[in-house]
């Protein structure tokens, strides 16, 4: 059995086949989903999801893409009443993602920085695990996680593509990481070297679907299912099965954002 750590399955490119979809993921030995809120309206549709499918967890969070817009809620009472009472629930199991993108830029630095922490925060109030994305903002990204906590054993960090040098300080402390299908991509030659390096007891799955489809899917919708097809990328980097990939990134699954209870 296999999870799917992080998914956005409450985005619009799933309206139109949302339950074929997260069938076809039960039906390919996907026993557990996480469905990530990038916003707060994302977090209310994927807590919808997880109410509705035993199966099916979700976490809490406002990308760094939109942290700009976080503010608006703020000053909503109806969405600040609806983004309370998500604390509330049984299926929340993390808060995320959350983090900075210095890539593509589209909040300010200063803001992103701002809405990281606050969200830091409530993970920290809550006892809940934190999904960082981080793109291009290693030194930052380290320093306002180092300056909040302890240790990062609460921490994954997703779709995980940094430099040798922030892995060593991360791993060292205690995180976890999650991989994506875009370690399948020919080019991805230094992440699949960082695959080779991680003990396979630090390493989840996801697809973060819709995006970054697998090798054999590039230019389509990325889907749940097709996790499979990270684990097999990660049994063939690290010479070994399927299986043992399966049964191990599973079990830090469960352990990791207590699935179980
Ligand atoms: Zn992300
Ligand atoms: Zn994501």
């Amino acid at each position: 059995m296999l999870i799917d750590t992080h998914c956005h399955l409450d985005f619009p490119q799933f309206d139109e086949d949302r339950e074929a979809v997260i069938k076809r993921a039960a039906d390919n030995k996907v026993k557990y989903l996480i469905s990530v809120g990038s916003s707060i309206e994302s977090s209310i549709k994927s807590k919808e999801l997880a109410d509705k499918f035993d199966h099916i967890f979700f976490s809490v969070g406002q990308h760094p893409h939109c942290a700009e817009k976080f503010d608006k809620y703020k000053k909503d009472p109806v969405l600040k009443r609806q983004f309370e009472s998500l604390f509330g629930s049984k299926k929340l199991v993390a808060i995320g993602e959350v983090g900075l993108d210095y890539y593509r830029n589209l909040s300010a630095k200063d803001i992103q920085k701002e809405i990281f922490r606050y969200f830091i925060g409530i993970a920290k109030k809550l006892n809940l695990v934190l999904i960082v994305h981080c793109r291009e903002s290693e030194d930052d990204t380290y320093a306002i996680l180092k300056d909040e906590l302890t240790d990062f054993g609460k921490v994954v960090f997703h779709c995980f593509s940094g430099t040798q040098d922030f892995f060593d300080k991360c791993f060292g402390l205690g995180a976890m990481f999650s991989f994506t299908a875009n370690i399948t991509y020919p080019n991805a030659v230094k992440l699949k070297e960082l695959v080779r390096e991680i003990p396979l007891d630090r390493i989840m799955l996801e697809t973060d679907s819709p995006y970054l489809p697998p090798q054999k899917y590039r230019g389509q919708r990325n889907e749940p299912s097709y996790v499979q097809l990270v684990a097999q990328e990660i049994a063939l980097l690290k010479n070994t099965t399927f299986d043992e990939v399966s049964e191990v990134t599973t079990r830090n699954a469960e352990r990791f954002f207590k699935l179980n209870g």
